[in-house]
């Protein structure tokens, strides 16, 4: 696996809540996009990059035979864990009211990807040329748009745009999503937060990734097009290339 991470505080806003964490050696990429009123946000996603790994490791520390569906759950339930990690940090906590965040982790295992999310951060994968996205937006819009109460038109200025219904650190027990996808020589797997998703469409981003072969190269790209159409939001980027099951 070659990967490359990069976050960027953008063009209006003034401090970076993004974070991420690129780890090749063990095949586990996170981004996570933290949220709440003065520093909780920062705070909140560097306690998900920061935590979420031990907690993956614990998990299938307990599994008995590593198939996909264990795998899956194991990072599931680290997510749950994690939510309530959140959650009990900020208990009482005078200026951490709110505080939240998106996690999309994927984990890299021989010829499989196993993409465990909460929020509105994607993965994606393109292949021949084709990107696909890997996640559903846990969001108010996303859930509008599915239901096909609203157009992608309507989405891009919707009075609920950026509420999240499923998230780190939320009331009650979160339910992360988990999928696993199949991962062939070649494949490129990009995990973002909304600041690049809010900026740039599928189309531009298979363009960028499809003109820029190394990991580091386009997530330079990726993040130089976000800021150019507006950069309103913090964006981070993981582009991830398999090669081969290492
Ligand atoms: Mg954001």
């Amino acid at each position: 696996m070659q990967a490359a991470a990069l976050t960027d505080v953008g063009r209006v806003r003034q401090v970076n809540e993004d974070a991420c964490l690129a780890d090749s050696a063990h095949g586990l990429f996170i981004v996570s996009d933290g949220m709440g009123g003065a520093q909780a946000g920062e705070l909140a996603s560097q306690i998900v990059v920061r935590v979420l790994p031990e907690l993956i490791e614990q998990q299938l520390a307990r599994v008995k035979a590593m198939t996909a569906g264990a795998i899956r759950g194991g990072m599931q339930n680290a997510v749950a864990d994690l939510s309530r990690h959140l959650r009990e940090e900020t208990a009482g906590r005078l200026g951490l009211a709110g505080m939240g965040a998106t996690v999309v982790a994927m984990l890299v295992r021989g010829r499989f990807a196993h993409i465990v999310h909460l929020g509105d951060s994607r993965a994606y994968r393109l292949r021949d040329g084709k990107l696909q996205q890997l996640t559903e937006d846990h969001s108010v819009v996303g859930i509008l748009l599915r239901a096909g109460e609203i157009t992608p038109a309507e989405a891009r200025d919707h009075p609920a745009r950026g509420r999240l219904s499923r998230f780190v650190g939320m009331e009650g027990d979160a339910s992360p999503d988990v999928c696993t996808v199949p991962a062939r020589p070649g494949d490129r797997f990009l995990l973002c937060t909304d600041g690049l998703t809010g900026m740039v469409d599928a189309g531009g981003i298979t363009r960028l990734l499809l003109g820029h072969d190394e990991p580091e190269a386009a997530c330079r790209a990726l993040i130089e097009v976000a800021n150019q159409a507006g950069g309103h939001d913090n964006s981070t980027v993981i582009v991830a290339r398999f090669d081969g099951p290492g």
